[in-house]
């Protein structure tokens, strides 16, 4: 039987970059001892007391279908983080929930683009994007953020492909630079909506994680509250990634529209993981702050290692978990680099070329193993490069 092109070119075919990750989790299979420092998942898992939560919510009988827009009580708390962080009045009116983050970035396209609208997205980026505006029938067209500008966006760069667009996906704190969009770079990114009448689809997940600097959501500024769709979500700021949970916030029209979406595809989110995440969310920045430190501290580890050698150049890592790497010194494509190190030294990090073209030529290393396991890679990875340099 024919299946759908659109299943079938979901992916876009071709070398999609994941060999180094494949190969890195089939030496494991096989009892090879591999540092993996691949993917962006917390080393400890969620917290007892959200569990908790979870379980005497699932006990006291909210087991059968939750409420398709989200429970009032989270849509409430969502709303009430939304606001506190950006200024702007938010109910639970503008706020749907969604299976997590992923699900969000799928219903927020269906949302903005038709069949076969161009749908604009930064390059480099999450592994999921291009494959998310397939999925809704729409066409992904990258706008390259160049290592030489520290991986931030420029206004001019989207403009020039706007002008058929009718979206722009970013995500600040950035996956997988570890960069934050500063407010010039926003404000140029806002105007070029505005003046193109794009919609901006504002992937936020990482909005607990800021080592530096300050988080500024795009919604907060001059005219783009109704043209901006935020995604948030429970995975990185709760360590609750397997529990699915994370929304949208937006116009309540747009959110009114969607709440039909989610009606006729995932009809909601089960009602003792939006209890647990309401229970998450009721704890405040000092479960937030708590998750996020071991990060924070692998980050100050990893600075202090890079500022002792001159192989591998690094972006500022600012926000997020992640190290974006530069490995040009050694005259190898990150992917190259990638599958030496892993060869050579069982050191699984993901090549730059993974997340696009705009990343090629540097490594991206996860910082969610322990501390001296974690320190302890990373010097071996740049003495690697020093050998190769
Ligand atoms: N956006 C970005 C940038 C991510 O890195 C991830 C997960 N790694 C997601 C969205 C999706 O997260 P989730 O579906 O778990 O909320």
């Amino acid at each position: 039987m024919q299946l759908s092109q659109r299943i079938t070119q979901l992916n876009g075919g071709g070398s999609d970059g994941w060999d180094v990750f494949y190969k890195a989790r089939k030496m494991i299979a096989e009892g090879v001892p591999v540092t993996e420092l691949t993917i962006g998942e917390h080393d400890i898992r969620t917290a007892a007391p959200i569990l908790q939560a979870m379980h005497a919510s699932a006990l006291g009988g909210h087991t059968g279908y939750a409420m398709v827009p989200g429970t009032t009580d989270l849509r409430d708390a969502v709303a009430a983080r939304v606001q506190a962080r950006t200024g702007v009045p938010t109910t639970r009116a503008n706020v749907l929930i969604t299976p997590g983050g992923q699900a969000a970035l799928f219903a927020a396209h269906h949302a903005a683009c038709d069949e076969g609208d161009t749908a604009l997205f930064i390059d480099p980026y999450y592994a999921t994007y291009p494959g998310t505006i397939r999925g809704v029938g729409a066409r992904p067209l990258a706008v390259a953020a160049h290592a030489g500008n520290g991986f931030q966006p420029r206004a001019r760069d989207i403009a020039e492909k706007a002008e058929a667009a009718k979206s722009l996906l970013i995500n600040s704190p950035n996956n997988p630079t570890g960069v934050i969009y500063g407010r010039d770079t926003l404000e140029g990114i806002a105007a070029v909506c505005r003046d193109q009448d794009l919609w901006l689809i504002s992937d936020e997940v990482y909005d607990s994680q800021i080592w530096r600097g300050a988080h500024l959501s795009p919604r907060a500024l001059p005219g783009m509250a109704e043209r901006t769709l935020v995604i948030g979500s429970m995975s990185k700021s709760h360590a609750m990634t397997g529990s699915r949970c994370g929304w949208i916030v937006g116009p309540e029209e747009a959110i009114r529209h969607l709440v039909n979406l989610s009606t006729n595809t995932t009809y909601g989110v089960p009602g003792y993981i939006q209890d647990a995440s309401l229970f998450a969310l009721n704890q405040g920045a000092p479960m937030e702050t708590e998750i996020a430190a071991p990060f924070q501290r692998r980050r100050a580890l990893a600075l202090k290692i890079l500022a002792g050698q001159n192989a591998v150049g690094h972006v500022p890592p600012d926000g997020a978990m992640y190290l974006m790497l530069d490995v040009r010194g050694t005259g190898m494509s990150g992917e190259d680099f990638a599958l030496a190190l892993l060869e050579t030294h069982r050191i699984a990090v993901m090549p730059g070329e993974s997340f696009g073209q705009a990343a090629a030529g540097h490594v991206r290393v996860a910082m969610t193993i322990e501390d001296s396991a974690f320190a302890s890679a990373l010097e071996t990875l740049c003495a690697f490069a020093a050998t190769l340099s």
